[in-house]
């Protein structure tokens, strides 16, 4: 048997490749200004759209690569570059995650390229479920949606925070409560199109780290979407909410299939800093001199480095395992996707912190990038789930324990 290999195909290798050479071409060169002026870098998406890396087609290549690994690839090249560009880049393929998991072919079809539009004329797409009130606890979403039945409208009301691309975007994903009593089986998504009255930016925030990735509130006033913009269709949602109502098991809670579906790709953003700073720390450390020697040369920072590649590589092993998995339709049975995006976020925040020890005086300053990759990496803890919501999830996964 000679099934099993951990070798990347030449397609893939390719594609990595490429990548590769935008991310060290177009985006580490500019990396620190985009940090400082905190805005969306829009030259690099227009550059990245250009060449054909921010498109519909590229998405789509890469989610029908076979093996499930090719998008976690460019992931991790990409925030290997510089996380927040990456994330202003690929932010919009949170939003085609929500449409994917929960829309119908007919859907996707429709609304997946408008999350992108074309060189000439760029759309961004941006995915929004946290409130002010409901970060972890995606049950408690207070956004409602009400049907009207009159004019086939679904209407939403409430105020979406922390959104990356929020109020910038031209379409929205949002996911609502249609029926508060049943909690997150009472949720559902729509697509607010381009245009809709009724949806604004409210404040745009300022961050510790990913500052070139937009992040702000979006607010929903009586903001009136097509009933085709509700995601699944209405036959589907009334047949989930009427199991849900007589106490049946429903899948396909709509926030928590997006997230699942995109852990083992966050994950990849999270080794791809992880992997910058091993390899910039690993350079210096060869090059700094200190009493006489390399400062590489003493143990204390020589064992460091060889921490710092293990912890990467591990946490590339775990986030290559689950995009496997999530593609060929494996179950996740030990919170596998969670797994991933665990490990890579922790390990993110510990090696870029080694990283600027190893660094030193260089380490703290702005000039060098090892500081801003440790901002950068803080993130990787909290979106998409925080550690200690991937630890329950785990943690339930493996013990069939309600454990809070
Ligand atoms: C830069 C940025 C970009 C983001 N982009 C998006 C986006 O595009 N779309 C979107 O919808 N959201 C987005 N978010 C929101 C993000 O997903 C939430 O911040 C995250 O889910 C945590 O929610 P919270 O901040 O309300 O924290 P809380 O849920 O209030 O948690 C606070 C603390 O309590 C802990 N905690 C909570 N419950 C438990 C528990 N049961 N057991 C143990 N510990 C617990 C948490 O782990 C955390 O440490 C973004 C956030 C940021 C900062």
């Amino acid at each position: 048997m000679t099934d099993f290999s951990l070798e990347l195909n030449e397609d893939q290798l390719q594609v990595q490749k490429w990548v590769h050479d935008f991310a060290e071409g177009v985006i580490r060169p500019v990396a620190h200004e985009w940090d400082e002026r905190e805005e969306t870098p829009w030259p690099v998406i227009e550059e990245a759209a250009k060449v054909g890396l921010y498109s519909f087609d590229f998405i789509a290549t890469c989610f029908a690569d076979p093996t499930g690994l090719l998008m976690a690839l460019v992931n991790e090249e990409m925030s290997w570059g510089d996380a927040g560009i990456a994330l202003a880049i690929f932010g919009s393929t949170l939003a085609v995650a929500g449409i994917v998991a929960n829309g119908t072919p007919e859907q996707q079809a429709e609304w997946i390229p408008q999350c992108f539009g074309t060189p000439d004329d760029l759309k961004l797409a941006a995915f929004g479920v946290s409130e002010p009130d409901a970060g972890s606890d995606v049950s408690s979403l207070k956004t409602r949606a009400r049907y009207d039945q009159a004019t086939d409208e679904w209407v939403l009301n409430g105020t979406k925070t922390w959104i990356t691309n929020g109020g910038l975007a031209n379409t929205h994903v949002i996911v609502a409560s249609v029926d508060p009593e049943l909690g997150s089986r009472g949720q559902a998504s729509f697509v607010v199109p381009e245009g809709t009255p009724g949806i604004r930016q409210g404040q745009k925030f300022q961050k510790m780290g990913i500052r070139a990735s937009h992040t702000a509130e979006v607010v929903l006033d009586d903001c009136r979407v097509p009933g085709r913009c509700l995601l699944g269709g209405k036959e589907r949602l009334d047949a989930r909410l009427a199991r849900a109502r007589e106490g049946k098991r429903s899948a396909g809670q709509a926030a928590m299939a997006t997230f699942e579906a995109s852990r083992p790709l966050v994950g990849a953003q999270a080794v791809g800093i992880a992997r910058a700073a091993t390899e910039y720390a690993l350079e210096y450390a060869k090059q700094r001199r200190q009493f006489g020697r390399a400062i590489i040369e003493n143990q204390g920072i020589a064992f460091k480095l060889a921490d710092m590649r293990m912890r990467t590589d591990a946490a590339r092993l775990l986030v290559w395992r689950a995009a496997w998995m999530a593609h060929t339709g494996k179950e996740f049975t030990a919170g596998e996707g969670s797994q991933s995006k665990l490990f890579a976020g922790e390990t993110a925040v510990w090696v870029t912190e080694q990283a600027i020890q190893i660094l030193g005086g260089y380490g703290y300053i702005r000039e060098f990038p090892v500081e801003r990759w440790h901002r950068d990496s803080k993130i990787y803890t909290i979106f998409e789930g925080t550690s200690e919501i991937q630890r329950l999830i785990i943690a339930r996964a493996i013990s069939g324990v309600h454990v809070n």
